[in-house]
């Protein structure tokens, strides 16, 4: 096995791209999904902006070193990832922030409808800020399975809120069908490309989207907190009224006019200063995930997956995989259940396999393509297989609960 993983190493036309990230000795890490790996060009990236920038040139940075216009230029580098034209991104914020910014701009943009529809064990924070804007009077937070999303959609709902990628199985959504469907309806639609953006295709454009979010830290390897993105297309740039009327979404913020008045374009969702050291880590892990492309990425993440299972298969490792079985229906992730899953991650992590494990008994591994080799998913279907052999996950340590898994 180990041979042919080799081979497939030697055949892998990524596989120069490992050494453009800062890897821990050791370690086979099934968690880019989560937090992506260091490029080794962060470090030197941020001393410069840390010693030259701030340090040396201050204020004046804003202006020389082009800070005041780094959201919208890397926006502009994530856009054709996701199918978006460069004006329709901008980085801001957390994608928590983003969601309440677009969601509730998107319920002023259908009135009389209250409605937002999403799906129950959608990825936490989406269905909370629904919640909290239903607790502001703002909106009526309505789930639907997925196999009846298009059947709720009725005349009272505003928006259609979906993840891409579900974070726990990693399924994927027929995007432009339901974006097709909401439409139909009246609906305007957002999606949340966190665990797809950077690792799969995805055409934002192509399939008519209205609004979309996405995440700094996880494929894009913009560090722990990184700052996350939105999408607006064109069509409603104009219209559009976020709540977080703050100075920098302002169309002349060093104006400092007593009223408000939205920005041209996509930059009205800024709000406060953005946040300089952390777009320019993401900038670096931005511009070397779209150096190595979206295609070749997804196929070697389609291929990494699939080599993965078959390891297990060789070794018998009877997991039940809660993932679709075909990759072209799954995001860059295969999620198991088990009911002792805590206890087998937690045995697989001191054996340096890192993945994660999520509520209530989901061992998942995510396939970051960028930097993992065929030979890690030999290694890690090894460490798997010993583990469940030989009980290990059974010691006291393994099953004791830490705050963030
Ligand atoms: C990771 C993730 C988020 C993260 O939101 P933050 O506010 O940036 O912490 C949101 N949605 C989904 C689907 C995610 O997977």
């Amino acid at each position: 096995m180990i041979e042919r993983a080799r081979t497939l190493d030697v055949g892998d036309p990524l596989a120069r791209y490992r050494d453009r990230f800062d890897l821990p000795e050791g370690v086979i890490y099934l968690d880019g999904n989560s937090l992506g790996c260091l490029p080794r060009e962060t470090p030197t990236r941020l001393a410069k902006v840390v010693r030259e920038e701030w340090g040396q040139d201050l204020i004046r940075s804003w202006n020389t070193a082009g800070w005041i216009a780094m959201p919208q230029r890397v926006g502009a580098k994530i856009a054709p990832m996701i199918g978006a034209k460069s004006h329709e991104v901008i980085v801001c914020d957390s994608v928590s922030v983003n969601l309440f910014k677009l969601i509730s701009a998107a319920l002023q943009m259908r009135p009389g409808r209250k409605a937002v529809l999403s799906e129950p064990g959608n990825f936490p924070t989406d269905l909370y800020i629904i919640e909290g804007l239903e607790k502001q009077g703002l909106a009526t937070r309505r789930l639907a399975p997925r196999d009846a999303i298009a059947g709720a959609l009725d005349g009272d709902v505003a928006l259609l809120l979906l993840t891409h990628a579900h974070y726990k199985t990693g399924e994927l959504f027929d995007m432009p069908a339901l974006t097709r469907a909401a439409h139909d309806a009246g609906a305007l639609v957002l999606w949340d490309l966190s665990h797809s953006g950077g690792a799969l295709p995805v055409d934002l454009g192509e399939c008519g989207a209205d609004f979309a979010v996405g995440c700094g830290y996880k494929y894009f390897n913009g560090g722990p907190g990184a700052p996350a993105y939105a999408f607006v297309a064109e069509r409603h740039q104009d219209a559009l009224q976020q709540p977080l009327t703050g100075w920098m979404g302002h169309q002349a913020p060093f104006a400092f006019s007593d009223d408000y008045t939205p920005a041209p374009g996509v930059d009205r969702l800024l709000c406060g200063t953005p946040p300089i050291l952390g777009v320019a880590a993401l900038e670096v892990g931005v511009d070397l995930i779209a150096e190595i492309g979206i295609g070749p990425l997804h196929s070697k993440s389609q291929a990494l997956s699939e080599f993965f299972r078959q390891c297990l298969r060789e070794r018998d490792v009877a997991l039940d995989l809660v993932s679709p079985a075909d990759p072209a229906q799954r995001g860059s992730q295969l999620s198991f259940r088990h009911p002792e899953a805590y206890a087998i991650c937690q045995a697989l992590i001191a054996r340096g396999v890192i993945g994660d494990f999520r509520e209530p008994d989901i061992l998942r591994f995510g396939f970051a393509p960028a930097y993992l080799r065929f030979e890690d998913m030999a290694e890690a279907a090894r460490h798997v297989a010993e583990v469940l052999e030989s009980g290990e996950w059974r010691r006291d340590e393994f099953r004791e609960r830490s705050a963030v898994t």
